[in-house]
C-alpha cells in the first residue's frame, strides 16, 4: 500500500487528492492537506472517486468499422483515412473536437498535429461551452486571457458577489472555503445574483433574483450609479485604464435610475441599491462568475460589464479584489494555454498576435520538417458541427467528450455526425451516445491512469499522476495522437516517450522569443518557461504552481496586475462599452417558459464516471424539471409527476420537482442525463444553437419551452 498525490478530475477548483493504492487497486482517497486549492477538503464527488473506478464498462480494444482490431491496424486506419480526406477535400476538411477533461500534454500534442502539421485551424474544445465568453472579455479588457485572482482572494475580500454561479453545488470546495472565511470574518458580506434561489444563498447577506439575461443591465446600472455618487476611483481610472466615457455613455443609453434598473432586472429597488452601495463602498470586492454569465448570446458583454465595475472602482490587482471567472472543467484553462480553442494558435497566442504564426512555425520546425500553420482561426464548436452538416468538414476526431449530448440542438448535431464520412472517437467508456456515429473507436486511459498536468481556475498547474495501468489495450491520448502523427510522416516532431518531454516543450514554447522588448510580450502573460528544464524526476515531483513562472517569478504568481500594468499595447485596461441584449431564443405563445440548464451537486457531465457510484446517484436519481408551485398548479402539474418539455428543436421527459426557489415563468433541468439513461431526457436537444457573436459560446441558459403532463 502506498499513497500518491494527484488532482481531482472533475471541476475547475482542481483539488489535490491523496490516493491510497494497494497493488493494482486504488482503494480510497482523501483531500491533500498540502494542496493550496483545497487544503485537505474534498466534496462528495471527489471523495467518491475510488468508487467510480474499475474495468466494468471500459473500452479496452480499438475498433474499426465495428470490428475489434489491434492498435497498428487502428492507427493505420486513422492515418490513411485522414490522409485520404486531405487528399480529396483539402487539409481544412479535417477537424478535431477536444475536451477540458484532457490533460495539457494531450491537448498540446493534438494542437501541434492538427494546427501545426495537418494544417487545419478547425480544432476546438468543449471548453467553448464553459468559459469562452470569460476568455473573450478578459482579452478585450485586460489584454490577455489572464484570470487576475487567486482562491485566497475570496477569503480576503470584504464583499464577495456570486453572479450566475451556484458555487455550493458546482465548485463545492471553493464554497466551503468561502463559508469558513465568512464565519471567521463576520464583517464579510456575500451577495448572490441568480434567477434561482440556490444552496449558495445559505451564506448570502443579500439575494437578487434577477430576470434571466438582465445581468449586463444590472452591472451597467452599477457603473452609472458609482459615477453619479462619486464612487469612481478617478486616480486609478486615469492612471491605468481607458474607455470610461464610452462605457458610461453606453450604460446611460438606458434609464439609470435605480427604479428603472430594478424594473428591467425584476428585482426590488431597495435591495438593488443596497448592493450598489456595498459594491461601491468596499475596495476588496471579488465578483465570481460562471456559466450563468458565460452561457449566453451576450456572455462576453456581460463579463465586460462586470470587469468595467471593477476597473472603475480600482478593485483589481489587490488582495481580495477582482473579477474572477471560475471554469467548469478541470482543465479548461490548460486547454487555453496550448491553443485548444479554434481562435487561438498556441501558448496564448492568437493568429493575429504580432509574429505569432512565424514564431510557432520556427519553434515546431525540425531539420527536415516544417509545419504548415493555417493563416486564421477555425470553426468554434457550434460552427464546426454546422460545417460538418454542410459537408465542408469531412473527418472529425473527437477526444474525451460527447458532442451528441452536450451541444445545443443535439438532434441536429447527431444528424450532422451521421452524415460525416469519418468520425474517430477516443474514449474511455465503451457505451456512450457518440459511439453509434463512430467509424473508428480508440480506447483511451482515464483518471488514475493518465499522467500529466491540469490547470485550475486560479491558474494553478497541478499534476494528475498515473497510479494504475490502463485496462486492456487502452492508451494515453498523447501517445495515440503521436502514433498517428508518425504514420502521417511527422514522426520527427512527435518523438515523445514520456509526458514530461511534452510538458517541457510546452513550457519552452510559452517563453519562446518572449523577451520583454518583443512586440508580442505584453499579450503573452502565459509564460512558464522556468519549468522548461524539468526532467522526468522534477516533473514527477512538480508541486502545484500558479503561472506565470519565469526566471523573475520562479515560484509562480498568485495575483496579476498588481502594478496596474495590463497586457494591452499601452499597458492600460479598457472599460468596454456594453449595450445590454436579451436572450435570442424568443418565448412565444407555444413555448412560453424560459428554460435554464445546469449541473446538480453530485454528478459530472454525462455521468460516465459519477453514475458508477451509488451514493452519488442518491442525491438526484433521475431527470427532473424544477418549476415554481404556482406555475405547476396553473399547468395542472403535481409534484413528482412525469412531464414533458418541448421546444422548437427537441423534447425532454422528467419528473416534476416543485421549487420555491424557481422564478415564475421559468424551469430548470439538469444536463447530465442522456438517451442512454432515460428515453428523451436530453437537455441539449431543447436548446437552439445561438451563440455569443465574439466568443461562440452557446446560449445554454435561455431556452424557450412548453411543459405538458405525461
Ligand atoms: Fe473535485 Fe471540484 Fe469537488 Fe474539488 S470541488 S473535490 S475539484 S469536484
Amino acid at each position: 500500500m502506498h499513497q500518491a498525490r494527484t488532482t481531482c478530475p472533475y471541476c475547475g477548483v482542481g483539488c489535490g487528492v491523496l490516493a491510497h493504492v494497494d497493488d493494482d487497486r486504488l482503494t480510497d482517497v482523501e483531500g491533500d492537506g498540502d494542496h493550496p486549492a483545497n487544503y485537505g477538503r474534498l466534496c462528495v464527488k471527489g471523495s467518491a472517486l475510488a468508487e467510480t473506478l474499475g474495468e466494468h464498462g471500459r473500452l479496452t480494444r480499438p475498433r474499426v468499422d465495428g470490428v475489434e482490431v489491434d492498435w497498428d491496424t487502428a492507427l493505420d486506419a486513422v492515418a490513411e483515412r485522414l490522409q485520404a480526406t486531405r487528399d480529396a477535400a483539402g487539409d481544412q476538411a479535417v477537424a478535431a473536437y477536444l475536451s477540458g477533461q484532457l490533460l495539457t500534454e494531450d491537448y498540446y500534442v493534438a494542437n501541434k498535429l492538427f494546427k501545426g502539421f495537418i494544417g487545419t485551424p478547425h480544432l476546438d474544445t468543449n471548453s467553448r461551452l464553459c468559459m469562452a465568453s470569460a476568455v473573450a472579455a478578459y482579452k478585450r479588457s485586460l489584454g490577455a486571457d489572464a484570470v487576475p485572482c487567486s482562491y485566497e482572494d475570496l477569503e480576503e475580500a470584504e464583499l464577495v458577489v456570486l453572479v450566475g454561479s451556484n458555487l455550493a453545488w458546482n465548485h463545492p470546495v471553493l464554497y466551503q472555503r468561502l463559508r469558513t472565511a465568512k464565519t471567521r470574518n463576520p464583517l464579510m458580506r456575500v451577495v448572490v445574483i441568480d434567477p434561482r434561489v440556490t444552496d449558495s444563498c445559505e451564506i448570502a447577506d443579500l439575494y437578487l433574483g434577477l430576470a434571466p439575461g438582465s445581468d449586463a443591465r444590472l452591472f451597467n446600472g452599477l457603473l452609472a450609479w458609482m459615477a453619479d455618487k462619486g464612487k469612481l476611483d478617478t486616480i486609478y481610472l486615469e492612471q491605468h485604464t481607458r474607455g470610461l466615457d464610452e462605457a458610461l455613455a453606453a450604460a446611460r443609453e438606458d434609464d439609470c435610475t435605480v427604479e428603472a434598473i430594478a424594473a428591467d432586472c425584476d428585482v426590488d429597488a431597495e435591495r438593488l441599491e443596497t448592493f450598489f452601495y456595498w459594491f461601491a463602498s468596499q475596495l476588496h470586492v471579488v465578483t465570481l462568475y460562471s456559466q450563468g454569465i458565460n452561457q449566453s448570446s451576450s456572455g462576453t458583454d456581460k463579463c465586460n460589464a462586470i470587469i468595467n465595475c471593477h476597473l472603475a472602482g480600482g478593485k483589481i490587482g489587490l488582495p481580495g479584489a477582482g473579477p474572477f471567472s471560475i471554469t467548469g472543467q478541470p482543465n479548461a484553462m490548460g486547454g487555453r494555454e496550448v491553443g485548444g480553442l479554434a481562435n487561438q494558435l498556441a501558448a496564448h497566442m492568437d493568429y493575429d498576435s504580432p509574429g505569432a504564426i512565424q514564431r510557432v512555425t520556427r519553434f515546431w520546425s525540425k531539420a527536415s520538417l516544417t509545419p504548415t500553420l493555417p493563416e486564421g482561426p477555425g470553426h468554434k464548436a457550434v460552427e464546426l458541427f454546422e460545417a460538418i452538416e454542410r459537408g465542408e468538414v469531412q473527418a472529425l476526431w473527437v477526444m474525451a467528450t460527447n458532442p451528441a449530448v452536450s451541444l445545443p440542438d443535439a438532434n441536429r448535431v447527431r444528424a450532422a455526425l451521421a452524415k460525416c464520412p469519418l468520425v474517430i472517437v477516443s474514449e474511455c467508456m465503451a457505451d456512450t451516445d457518440l459511439m453509434p456515429y463512430a467509424d473508428i473507436v480508440l480506447p483511451a486511459s482515464s483518471w488514475s491512469e493518465k499522467n500529466g498536468t491540469v490547470t485550475n481556475s486560479e491558474r494553478r498547474i497541478s499534476r494528475q499522476r498515473g497510479l494504475l495501468l490502463p485496462p486492456g489495450e487502452a492508451h494515453h491520448d498523447w501517445w495515440i495522437i503521436a502514433q498517428v502523427a508518425h504514420r502521417l510522416g511527422y514522426g520527427e516532431a512527435f518523438a515523445y516517450e514520456h509526458p514530461a518531454e511534452i510538458f517541457a516543450e510546452h513550457a519552452r514554447l510559452s517563453g519562446f522569443e518572449n523577451a520583454p522588448d518583443h512586440p508580442g510580450h505584453r499579450a503573452r502573460m502565459f509564460d512558464i518557461s522556468a519549468l522548461a528544464a524539468l526532467d522526468r524526476e522534477g516533473y514527477d515531483a512538480l508541486a502545484p504552481i500558479q503561472w506565470p513562472v519565469t526566471a523573475d517569478v520562479p515560484h509562480g504568481t498568485a495575483r496579476l496586475f498588481e502594478d496596474g500594468r495590463f497586457a494591452t499595447a499601452d499597458g492600460r485596461a479598457r472599460l468596454f462599452p456594453v449595450r445590454p441584449r436579451g436572450p435570442v431564443q424568443a418565448l412565444d405563445a407555444t413555448h412560453s417558459l424560459r428554460l435554464n440548464t445546469g449541473r446538480v451537486r453530485d454528478q459530472w457531465h454525462t455521468m460516465t464516471r459519477t453514475g458508477r457510484a451509488a451514493r452519488l446517484m442518491n442525491h438526484r436519481a433521475e431527470p427532473f424539471i424544477e418549476i415554481a408551485p404556482e406555475d405547476a398548479q396553473a399547468l395542472g402539474l403535481g409534484d413528482q409527476q412525469l412531464a414533458r418539455l418541448t421546444s422548437a428543436t427537441g423534447e425532454y421527459r422528467g419528473r416534476v420537482r416543485l421549487s420555491r426557489g424557481q422564478r415564475r415563468g421559468e424551469v430548470f433541468v439538469p444536463i447530465h442525463w442522456t438517451d442512454r439513461f432515460s428515453a428523451r431526457a436530453l437537455a441539449g436537444s431543447l436548446l437552439a444553437a445561438h451563440v455569443d457573436p465574439l466568443s461562440g459560446q452557446p446560449e445554454a441558459k435561455h431556452g424557450a419551452v412548453a411543459v405538458t403532463p405525461l
